[in-house]
């Protein structure tokens, strides 16, 4: 938990206690639904906490914004996100009925207000989004024909709407299979820790 505070310096009382809180919540839902490895759930809060906020130092979405995370198995990355921006609307769908049981179960333990917890697979969704999130779910040639239709074009922040996918290693072949304007925010950057060595954050502008 304090190295989310290290990275974080800024966070209220009730996001410490909900960061606080995820440690307890993790480990009692993967005890009856595994969601996370259970090696992993020693590591929670580098691993996941940490890796989901690498997001959040390449842009700060502001209140209203509509996120998408795409896959989002026991919450990663929008369950972090949705801590760290209370105001801004977050969608997490998966294709497995027991992770969004998982997910709801952490959202209203935390007292999220800003989650929407759907049993979906992303092709089928109705609704368009700002920025669509996402960690280890697919190549990016398929994650893109999933969601590009449900980005809204442009936007108001730093950055044009689009797509931000936690990867690692190497990209470069992957990456030509999309002709999507791209940038690779490199996350030992923004966080020290050996865990991210190779881990980077790819954003393709709609
Ligand atoms: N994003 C989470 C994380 O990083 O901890 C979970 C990653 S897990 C390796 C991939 C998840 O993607 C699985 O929970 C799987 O059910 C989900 N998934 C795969 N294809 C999907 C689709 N078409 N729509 C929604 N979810 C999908």
């Amino acid at each position: 938990m304090e190295i989310v505070e290290k990275y974080f310096p800024n966070l209220t009382d009730e996001q410490k206690r909900q960061f606080g809180m995820l440690k307890d919540l993790y480990s009692e839902w993967n005890d009856k639904i595994n969601v996370i490895s259970r090696k992993d759930i020693d590591n929670l809060y580098v691993k996941h906490v940490l890796h989901s906020l690498a997001i959040a130092k390449v842009v700060t979405f502001k209140p209203g914004t509509k996120i998408l995370d795409v896959g989002t198995g026991g919450g990663f990355p929008g369950i972090p996100l949705a801590i760290l921006f209370p105001e801004v609307q977050f969608t997490l769908v998966d294709s497995i009925g027991k992770k969004i049981t998982v997910v709801q179960n952490v959202a209203e333990a935390l007292g999220l207000k800003n989650v929407k917890a759907m049993q979906a697979r992303a092709e089928n969704l109705p609704e368009n989004y700002d920025f669509v999130v996402s960690r280890a779910v697919t190549d990016i040639k398929t994650f893109c024909s999933w969601v590009w239709k449900k980005i809204i074009p442009r936007g108001n922040h730093a950055i044009p709407n689009g797509i931000l996918y936690l990867k690692g290693g190497d990209l470069t072949e992957e990456l030509s299979t999309v002709p999507y304007s791209r940038d690779i925010f490199n996350i030992p950057d923004f966080f020290d820790d050996e865990f991210f060595e190779t881990k980077k954050v790819v954003y393709l502008q709609k």
